[in-house]
């Protein structure tokens, strides 16, 4: 399956300081030694590799030089995907790669497909499906803590304990059959207390896991946020502020940002992703009521809406009718321009018992807007510092799956079933966990799993 030689340009395309192109199989040595004349050793193909060698591409034919280029080989089974890996650094222009690549694939190599070199590590053994999956994590994060969380992941701290859990039910496992072979009962009963026991623990382990996903979720994908109110409230402004730099347009008139504008900002490390939107206002205007439309479908599908209120003006009637269409949503009521000396604040707080007080303006309360907003996302438990987090959804899952087949575990002895039934289920749990790690995977999911990867990774 793994005999054919892939090749993809390994960095984004346009215009850079060096652009790479990755090769990848066993004949990625003879591949790249065709095409590549090193400028001050002659025989590349006795270099031991690990080291960059500076050189040009010729093509064989017709010994027209692409590029000057710096290129490093990788032996088996020591490279990332434990394969022989090439390396060349081309200049970063679309040229200069695209007709290095041509010669490479005219060479006998094919164009990989999209994560296909991660997907060659995994199968290899150089690295388990959860570190595999954690280089897009590590790729597309968007703030340090999503950063450390999948670095963490990459390095194998899910797996090691997924793999201590495993070890657990192994155990259990050769208990189990111990006593199937050796059913005198007394010993029986100590060790079905035992298997019972350690039953109770891993189930308390996954749970914690599994508590701690919707965390490890929301700093990995982001919080979907809102911003609404009425029209001139200061809804860009607070956007503005809390992305310090003017980015939307922010105007006078009632009613011009009328375009969605999505941003992401970093707020204690989770990506908050704000939407900016007209306002809920009912209105003639066929420009504007496009953009209030498109509002009321994203109340739908948003995690979090912040509802901004102008101190100036209280709480008024058009405020009232914005609060019908998101009081079912997770709220932050806002109220902004607490700057205005002759301010109606009391009235809004009379309605509402928390809100936050802030100066879009001045850049006064954005701390405590930013407090709230991660307090109430992750319910103020998380301390990501030496935390194993489940980031994954399909993680998740496999976790909720080996914990009922635990449970089924400690259901069984309670019932007085027999020990060889006992064990299917342990092996279920052990088989559900293998599912994170790679051990129990069919190529179907492996295939979906890393057709979403970036091609060159
Ligand atoms: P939007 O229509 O809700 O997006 O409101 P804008 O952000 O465009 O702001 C409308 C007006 O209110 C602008 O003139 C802003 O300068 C002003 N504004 C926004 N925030 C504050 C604030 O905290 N204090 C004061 N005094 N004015 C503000």
């Amino acid at each position: 399956m793994l005999e054919d030689t892939i090749a993809a340009i390994a960095t984004p395309l346009g215009e850079a300081g060096i652009g790479i192109i990755r090769i990848s199989g066993p004949h990625a040595l003879d591949i790249a030694g065709r095409i590549f004349k090193p400028k001050y050793n002659t025989n590349w193909a006795s270099e031991p590799g690990f080291r960059m060698v500076y050189g040009q591409i010729i093509n064989p034919k017709n010994k027209e030089v692409i590029d000057e280029v710096l290129v490093s080989k990788m032996i088996k089974p020591k490279s990332f995907t434990g394969e022989d890996v090439v390396e060349i650094n081309c200049h970063g222009g679309i040229l200069p790669l695209r007709k290095t690549l041509e010669l490479v694939v005219s060479n006998g190599a094919r164009l990989a497909e999209p994560g296909e070199f991660s997907k060659r590590a995994f199968l290899n053994g150089r690295l388990d499906l959860a570190q595999a999956e954690s280089i897009i994590d590590v790729i597309r994060s968007q703030t340090e803590a999503g950063l450390k969380l999948s670095m963490g992941q990459l390095q194998g701290k899910l797996s090691k304990k997924i793999n201590e859990l495993q070890d657990h039910l192994l155990g259990m496992l050769a208990q189990i059959e111990a006593n199937i072979d050796f059913p005198e009962d007394d010993i029986e009963e100590a060790s079905i207390m035992e298997i019972h026991n350690k039953s109770r623990e891993i189930i308390k382990e996954i749970s914690r896991l599994i508590e701690g996903a919707e965390s490890g979720r929301i700093y990995r994908e982001g919080v979907q946020t809102l911003i609404v109110g009425r029209p001139n409230v200061g809804k860009s402004s607070l956007l503005n502020a809390l992305l310090k730099e003017d980015r939307a347009i922010v105007t006078d008139i009632p009613g011009t940002t009328r375009d969605i504008i999505e941003e992401i900002v970093n707020i204690g490390g989770i990506p908050l992703k704000i939407i900016d939107t007209a306002g809920l206002r009912e209105t003639e205007d066929i420009v504007e009521k496009i953009g209030v439309d498109r509002t009321k479908e994203l109340i739908n599908k948003v995690d979090l809406v912040l509802f901004v209120l102008d101190a100036a003006d209280g709480y008024t009637q058009e405020d009232e009718k914005i609060f019908k269409e998101i009081q079912k949503k997770k709220i932050i009521v806002i109220v902004n321009k607490i700057d205005i000396k002759d301010n109606k604040i009391k009235e809004i707080e009379s309605k509402f018992n928390k809100v936050i007080e802030l100066s879009a303006l001045l850049g006064e309360g954005l701390d405590i807007l930013e407090n709230k907003i991660t307090d109430l996302v992750l319910g103020g438990k998380v301390n990501i510092k030496d935390e194993v987090l489940v980031t994954n959804m399909r993680h998740k899952q496999a976790l909720e799956k080996a914990k009922h087949y635990t449970q089924e575990v400690i259901d069984a002895i309670n019932k007085g079933v027999p020990p060889d039934l006992i064990s299917i289920d342990v092996k279920n749990a052990w088989e559900a966990l293998g599912e994170i790690t790679g051990t129990s995977v069919g190529e179907d999911l492996i295939d979906r799993i890393f057709k979403d990867f970036c091609i060159g990774k």
